[in-house]
């Protein structure tokens, strides 16, 4: 659980800027959904969240506390990806534990961790099965299983199930519902999918080419859009 403060958040590739300005407030325990076009700027933002791309001006603040400097190790954040590269060779126990295991966490403090972990996302049949024994929704279980064991008081999702069918995909999104409310952590996420959006957000934050245009519960978007791109977004009749 944790405050997240985005600052006049910027970041530029040489003298491409991408991000222009972002200023967010999430409180712990929000669920927030980022959505806009593909190009605008959302995974950028994350990975800077993250602390996987630098922040080219702007503040970033957990709990209080300037991230821009910390290393991602040490934020308390995990992040899980659309490409969720498991390691072929390793059980799905292994692949859970890896992490905690490079950063020298004790061998049966790893095991409680994977078993809860395994526990909350039901994949304690597959433990001992390879990546390649899996269909894709138990990988993406693992992927978010990866993230879980670390205990992060944030998670980052970036378009997690995209690469799933539509019916996996509103399996899934049903588990990341259930799993907010079990772990009542912060999640930032991105989704290019409405329907993803309407149903999983606390707060919605519309981006358009690097800028905010519009934050608000998923009820406020669709009644009161701030312009027609919202409106077209998000699919009310404005
Ligand atoms: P989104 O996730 O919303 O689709 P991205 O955050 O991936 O958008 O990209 C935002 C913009 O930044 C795009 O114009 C993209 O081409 C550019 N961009 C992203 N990463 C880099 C990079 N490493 N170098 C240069 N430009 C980049
Ligand atoms: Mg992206």
């Amino acid at each position: 659980m944790s405050d997240l403060q985005l600052s006049g958040i910027c970041k530029s590739y040489g003298s491409l800027e991408v991000i222009k300005g972002v200023d967010l407030d999430i409180k712990s325990g929000e669920f927030v959904v980022f959505v806009g076009p593909s190009g605008c700027g959302k995974s950028t933002l994350l990975r800077m969240i993250a602390g996987l791309e630098e922040i080219t001006s702007g503040d970033l603040t957990i709990d209080g506390e300037r991230m821009n400097d910390v290393d991602p190790s040490k934020r308390g954040i995990a992040m899980v990806f659309q490409s969720y590269a498991l390691y072929p060779h390793m059980t799905v126990r292994e692949n859970m534990g890896f992490a905690l295991r490079f950063a020298g966490v004790a061998k049966a403090e790893i095991e409680r961790r994977v078993g809860e972990a395994a526990k909350i996302l039901e994949l304690d049949p597959l433990l001992d099965r390879k990546p390649k024994q899996l269909s894709g929704g138990q990988r993406q279980r693992v992927a978010i299983g990866r993230a879980i064991v670390r205990h992060p008081k944030i998670f980052l999702f970036d378009e997690p199930l995209s690469n799933l069918d539509a019916e996996l995909r509103v399996h899934m999104r049903i588990e990341i519902a259930r799993l907010h409310k079990t772990l009542a952590t912060t999640i930032v996420y991105v989704t290019h999918d409405q329907v993803e959006a309407m149903t999983l957000a606390d707060k919605i934050v519309v981006m358009r080419g690097g800028v905010v245009e519009q934050v608000g519960s998923p009820l406020e978007l669709y009644d009161d859009p701030a312009n027609l791109f919202v409106a077209g977004f998000i699919g009310s009749p404005k």
